[in-house]
């Protein structure tokens, strides 16, 4: 895995950083003499504990059909951080991400099991309506998928859905700004979302998810597709928005989650193929002084 550059505000924090005395890791004897643990970015507020938990799972299993794909993951979700769900593909981290704003009800023969609340609330039950968690839980996907509709009017089709009375314009614009693409867009807000390149292309859906004012935005692999600078950019725009939305992001990308993410969370399917929570965590101690020794495997690259 090729050494990151250091990021503007990557002041990198290594096992020998003062913050936190992380120990080494235990089997470091046996460790391959090259370290794949990834760089860490700057964002730990050193606290072990969640002061204000916006989404709290628990206990929650699905199934698609007979086959069990996830089971028993709790785990709480800071408001206005940014937290990782990482762990070898297949293990269910997109599955628990869709578990988040209810989107895999959408998937025949889908069955779940256990309770995911916001603020408190429990999405899950008779009275709640899936379209609005989805509003108030916002996704944003692997591969950007604009309309085939003007860059304005894919920012403003969820709002317009919505019902939203206020001004529209100032929706847009003030869209496009958070998601860092206004200054790019503003003189050609009538061509089509299409003709942008893959990384604005990103920018605009993640404006669209901004649009209808969501509380969480959930961003399933938002990178996968984008070239590095391209990247970089989403990973900068994904700090600034934490400072409004609560992010949950995928990504099998150990550095990104590293220099993104304030909390990581480390999924494994073992045998049985059913996904499980390993490890939450601060990220600095994930990447760092990992608990479990399946954790350390897999950020170490001696697995997955
Ligand atoms: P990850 O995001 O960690 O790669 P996924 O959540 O995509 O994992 O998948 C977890 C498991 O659920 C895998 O075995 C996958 O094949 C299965 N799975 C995912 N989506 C579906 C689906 N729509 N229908 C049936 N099985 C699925």
């Amino acid at each position: 895995m090729a050494e990151e550059p250091s990021r503007e505000q990557g002041a990198v924090v290594t096992e020998a950083a003062p913050t936190g005395q992380p120990r080494p890791p235990q089997s470091a004897a046996a460790a391959p003499t090259r370290d794949l643990r990834p760089q860490l970015a700057m964002n730990d507020d050193g606290d072990d504990e969640i002061a204000d938990v916006a989404v709290k799972i628990e206990n929650v299993g699905l199934w698609y059909g007979a086959k069990k794909a996830i089971d028993g993951v709790s785990l709480d979700i800071p408001r206005n951080q940014i937290t990782a769900l990482i762990g070898p593909s297949g293990c269910g981290k997109s599955t628990l991400l869709r578990c988040i704003n209810r989107m895999n009800e959408l998937i025949p023969n889908v069955r779940i099991e256990g309770q995911v609340s916001l603020d408190g609330q429990p999405l899950y039950g008779p009275d709640v309506d899936p379209v609005q968690v989805r509003r108030i839980i916002g996704m944003v996907f692997q591969k950007p998928n604009p309309f085939p509709k003007s860059i304005y009017e894919n920012v403003a089709f969820g709002a317009r859905i919505n019902g939203h009375r206020g001004d529209m314009d100032e929706l847009v614009r003030k869209s496009l700004e958070q998601a860092a693409l206004w200054d790019e867009v503003k003189d050609k807000l009538n061509q089509s979302g299409l003709a942008l390149s893959g990384g604005q292309q990103q920018r605009l859906c993640i404006a669209r998810a901004l649009a209808v004012q969501p509380e969480v935005v959930l961003m399933d692999e938002p990178c996968s597709a984008l070239d590095p600078i391209a990247t970089q950019r989403i990973e900068d725009l994904m700090q600034e928005l934490a400072a409004d939305y609560t992010i949950v992001i995928v990504t099998h990308n150990m550095q990104q989650a590293a220099r993104v993410s304030n909390r990581t969370a480390y999924m494994l399917a073992q045998q049985d193929l059913v996904g499980h929570l390993v490890e939450y965590g601060r990220t600095e101690q994930i990447f760092t002084s990992p608990q479990d020794p399946r954790t350390e495997d897999y950020i170490t690259g001696r697995f997955g």
